[in-house]
């Protein structure tokens, strides 16, 4: 299988001026695009090439096949980010399914908040922030995962995720994580889209 660069599901100037075309000129259409040209090049004529992506993330992490695992995770961790952003995000925009599931796992959007920005804070260096749905428990849970790590190999269902690398934030935001992250719950995480993941 070759995998495709996906489409934004939105204009590159839709949410502005939380994240501007610049960033995804960078984020979407130069660093996403070289994960997963990497990728088609890393697994053309091997046991790889015919697995979904899914698969080739599991596999390649327990086989420590790690520039595969590093390509085919980015590329899903930024597939799935591109659907957690939208023009029309934020807390007042969360499902009363989902706002109800805050409540009950997490204690309330406020401690969700706290806990998604520790996570996010903490993660030192490059990574990712999660909200995710434990697939045995089917708890929500909040995690931080390095570099390219992914909860999809942990037996974890994302609803959530913000792009804490460097690229995600330095031309709209410079070196201020915690305003990009603030400013990722505030106006832009799409709470339709997790919702309809639970
Ligand atoms: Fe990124």
């Amino acid at each position: 299988m070759t995998f495709d660069l996906p489409d934004l599901p939105f204009a590159k100037d839709a949410l502005e001026p939380h994240m501007s075309p610049e960033t995804f000129d960078y984020h979407h259409a130069k660093h996403h695009a070289a994960y997963v040209g990497k990728l088609n090049e890393l697994i053309a004529g091997t046991d790889y090439e015919n697995l979904s992506l899914e698969e080739i993330c599991i596999k390649s992490e327990l086989a420590g096949d790690t520039a595969i695992f590093n390509n085919a995770a980015q590329h899903w961790n930024h597939s799935f980010f591109w659907t957690c952003l939208s023009a029309n995000g934020g807390e007042s925009s969360i499902p009363s399914n989902l706002a109800s599931k805050i409540d009950a796992d997490l204690g309330g959007y406020e401690k969700f908040k706290a806990g998604f920005i520790n996570a996010c804070m903490t993660q030192f260096g490059s990574g990712w922030g999660w909200l995710v749905l434990d697939n045995a428990t089917r708890r929500l849970e909040i995690i931080k995962t390095p570099n390219a790590k992914t909860p999809i190999t942990k037996g974890k269902t994302p609803l959530m995720t913000c792009d804490v690398w460097e690229h995600a934030y330095y031309i709209d935001y410079r070196n201020s994580r915690p305003k990009f992250v603030e400013s990722f719950l505030d106006n832009l995480a799409n709470w339709e889209n997790a919702a309809a993941l639970i």
